[in-house]
């Protein structure tokens, strides 16, 4: 039996074919191809589970052109769960080994099995970075075009590599952080997780993220050296690696010591929520793992659930206007699309430029900017032209992939690229100063 058989079959039946979605799938608006479309993918899907069509290498190119984005999910009537047939579809192509090739096996592996299951070496492999970009010699090869000599995998991944912070998060903020007066009770408890690609490039964003939920009269737990939340697995095929992962991120915390577990990256935040779904049949974790997805917070939604103080206008912010994009897995998955922007809008001084077509993808979906960077640089285009015509000088995102890939588009135009987090413990940080 393969994993879409295993399916319970209504989610695969939940289709009516409105065609509702369609205006609002990338890869269909991109291709006009109805196979290439959220209702031709589930068509395709159930008549693989149907025993109609055999899974073959097709299946796995079209399912690995999808994005992932989850528009589709927002705009179906029906309340298709595309998410889980999207995950569902790409771990039986793994399975089936219909997308294998000797290349591609070296590089999951490496990155899959080794690195983000490592906390403690993908660590290390980014001290390596650091010292590498500190010590200039990635300009100085890049200028003599000495990159040129590296393997072709190694040369198109070589300026997408993001720059790596000067302190990753454990240096930054401490295991336990509160403003309360010693022996008082703080007005929340909650954990705090630090991520991957976001304690590697932007700790910053974990300390600013510190800094206002401190503002906000919480107690901030922050366990360290923690696991990779498993959302590239999950996505990437490998759902007993992701599981493997939740089950080590559900240990890293008392549950029953915090009000909620905060998440800052929206691609993280969409699968950490995931958790009772992914462990349901196991006996040991299912019951923590709704528990945990009861917890799980991201940054904004928390902050609006418990009311945002807002910061007081003694400095005027720099700088004043600022359009936001969406990560797709923050409004789609997450379905938090009002919150960051109350964050942007209590702080004085702020003008919001809304972003047409904000919560349209901006190509960056994982590690789709790598293994589709043809119609990733095109989303990136179409993302960067608007946030152009807003005149905003800064445009905000909450999603450490959206973030790279907005820097790297908009690296010519002077628009600086941040979260909204930042923007608010700045605020709250003028206020200290004056
Ligand atoms: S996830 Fe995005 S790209 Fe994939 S079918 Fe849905 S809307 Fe289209
Ligand atoms: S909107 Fe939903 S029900 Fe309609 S075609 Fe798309 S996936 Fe199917």
């Amino acid at each position: 039996m393969n994993l879409l058989q295993s399916l319970d079959y209504s989610v695969l039946q939940q289709c009516m074919h409105c065609g509702m979605c369609l205006p609002t799938c990338p890869t269909y608006v991109e291709t006009r191809r109805e196979r290439s479309s959220p209702r031709g993918r589930i068509s395709l899907m159930r008549s693989i589970a149907d025993g109609a069509l055999p899974l073959g290498p097709e299946f796995a190119d079209e399912m690995y052109y999808c994005l992932g984005c989850l528009a589709c999910q927002t705009a179906c009537p029906a309340g298709v769960d595309y998410a889980q047939l999207f995950e569902t579809a790409r771990a039986e192509i793994e399975r089936s080994e219909v997308a294998r090739h000797p290349e591609r096996d070296f590089w999951r592996w490496l990155t899959l099995n080794v690195l983000f299951m490592h906390p403690r070496l993908l660590r290390l492999v980014g001290w390596g970075l650091r010292l590498w970009q500190k010590s200039g010699l990635d300009r100085l090869l890049r200028r003599y075009h000495f990159l040129g000599l590296l393997p072709a995998k190694l040369r198109k991944l070589e300026p997408q590599t993001p720059r790596m912070a000067e302190a990753f998060s454990d240096s930054l903020i401490a295991p336990v952080e509160s403003l309360a007066a010693p022996g008082a009770r703080p007005r929340h408890r909650v954990g705090l997780l630090t991520g991957c690609i976001q304690d590697l490039a932007f700790s910053h964003i974990n300390r600013d993220t510190v800094d206002v939920l401190l503002a906000n009269g919480c107690e901030v737990i922050t366990p360290r050296s923690q696991p990779c939340c498993g959302s590239l697995h999950a996505h990437n095929g490998e759902l007993e690696l992701a599981r493997e992962l939740a089950r080590r991120q559900i240990d890293s915390f008392d549950l029953d010591e915090v009000d909620a577990i905060i998440t800052n990256a929206g691609g993280c935040g969409s699968h950490l929520k995931q958790y009772g779904h992914l462990l349901h049949h196991d006996p040991l974790y299912a019951a923590k793992a709704r528990q945990w997805d009861r917890k799980v917070k991201d940054i904004h939604e928390w902050l609006a659930q418990i009311g945002i103080r807002p910061p007081q206008p003694l400095t005027p912010l720099s700088p004043q206007s600022v359009t936001y994009h969406e990560s797709c897995h923050l409004c789609h998955g997450q379905k938090v699309s009002r919150q960051p922007r109350q964050v942007l809008q209590a702080i004085p001084g702020l003008k919001l430029q809304e972003l047409p077509e904000s919560n349209w993808c901006c190509g960056s979906a994982g590690i789709y900017n790598i293994t589709q960077p043809e119609q990733s640089a095109k989303l990136l285009e179409r993302k960067v032209g608007h946030i152009r015509r807003t005149g905003a000088a800064c445009v905000a995102t909450s999603n450490p992939g959206c973030h790279l890939q907005l820097a790297q588009g908009l690296q010519a135009d002077g628009i600086e690229v941040t979260q909204p987090v930042t923007l608010l413990a700045q605020a709250y940080r003028a206020e200290q100063a004056n």
